[in-house]
């Protein structure tokens, strides 16, 4: 960064409150009711840090959002970045949490270059928490993906696109590891429900769909991902672009089909064998009973047995004929960086068994029976 532009940014910084939240909705309010149609309305959420799950909606025009964007902010521990104020691509109602299911909309594309990928660590599979015998899932690690993305490249594909973005390094880059975060204001807010696939619809329309490697899918498609605001722990190395094209309009009106989960080769074998034993007849259920009788898995609560064993789950909400329920994932601690957010959901249908799923990827694979073997063990 040169001095000027860091000189630039500490002043903005001196006139704010130093809390993004209040800024926003300060300068918004006077501006409302005289917004042209170039400055549509964008509405998202902040937190105060990483395990801050009330939202603090705002909405303001892209001109109040960006000099937000523009400081510089710290830890509210030092050194530690997950202390770090961050904004979220979605909205929320007064009163809510922070999740997927209690967003109103989502008003921003977030998008998180990493450049990273996650490598088998080989021998090293996690315990069952239970029985302390290894799964057949292995440890895994983040590593730089072998053609890194740039932020120049995005930048200029956006620019190309016309649309107007701000992107900024993030916390942990370096100088052979470039790391960094690109938002686009959205015209008109996207529902939660259609989020993933009209995010990878934007990719594609923006003319991303190049840069893929390097982006962090699962941040991508999650409208309630965070995403920290710039900081670093030498904030001279913050590298920073913006372009100023027009706000970008998303149609979403043909969106593409629902995506195949993203398995890493280790979970198709998992999946690979899975469907070998089906296709032998194998039936993993039929080794469950219940005083002698084979379990009523159609009738099995699902939100019971978690919550049995001290996993926290949702309230029901009504989902197609049925009901779906956020929960914590048994096996959180195998999550990036061991977040235990609410990133699994149970579906109950009527006259159909109740399915489990846990929206990271390293637990895109498990389902039902994975859950069962790990309440009820392996007969
Ligand atoms: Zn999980």
């Amino acid at each position: 960064m040169t001095a000027p532009l860091m000189l630039e940014h500490m002043g903005q910084e001196q006139q704010s409150t130093g809390n993004p939240r209040q800024d926003l909705m300060d300068k918004a309010k006077p501006n409302e009711s005289c917004l042209k149609s170039t400055s549509p309305l964008l509405r998202c959420s902040f937190f105060d840090h990483a395990r801050d799950n009330k939202p603090r909606s705002k909405a303001g025009t892209w001109e109040q959002l960006k000099p937000i964007l523009a400081r510089v902010y710290k830890p509210g521990t030092p050194g530690d970045k997950r202390s770090m104020p961050a904004i979220s691509p979605a909205f929320y109602p007064p009163g809510v949490t922070r999740g997927r299911d209690n967003a109103s909309g989502v008003g921003l594309l977030l998008l998180d270059f990493d450049n990273s990928r996650e490598e088998v660590i080989p021998g090293e599979l996690y315990q069952d928490a239970r029985t302390g015998e290894p799964t057949a899932r292995p440890k895994t690690r983040k590593v730089r993906t072998e053609e890194p993305v740039t932020m120049a490249e995005v930048m200029a594909a956006l620019d190309c696109a016309g649309v107007a973005s701000v992107a900024w390094t993030t916390w942990s880059a370096s100088p052979d590891w470039e790391k960094f975060r690109v938002l686009i204001p959205l015209a008109a807010p996207v529902p939660v429900d259609t989020w993933e696939r009209a995010s990878e619809l934007a990719l594609t329309r923006l003319g991303l769909d190049p840069f893929r490697r390097g982006l962090d899918a699962p941040v991508l498609h999650n409208p309630a991902a965070l995403a920290f605001l710039p900081g670093s722990p030498d904030p001279c190395t913050i590298r920073r672009a913006e372009t100023s094209g027009v706000i970008f309009t998303l149609r979403w009106d043909a969106l593409p089909a629902a995506l195949p989960a993203d398995l890493a080769p280790w979970q198709a074998e998992v999946m690979a064998e899975r469907q070998a034993e089906r296709t032998r007849g194998d039936q993993w259920w039929s080794a469950y009973r219940v005083n002698g009788r084979p379990v009523d898995f159609q009738s099995l609560d699902l939100a019971s047995i978690l919550e049995a064993r001290g996993i926290k789950v949702g309230p029901p909400r009504p989902f197609k004929s049925g009901t779906k329920r956020r929960a914590c994932c048994p096996w959180a601690g195998e999550h990036t960086g061991g977040v235990d957010d609410d990133a699994a959901v149970l579906i109950h249908t009527p006259n159909t068994w109740p399915s489990f799923r846990c929206m990271h990827s390293g637990h895109a694979h498990m389902g039902l029976r994975d859950l069962i073997e790990w309440a009820w063990g392996r007969p």
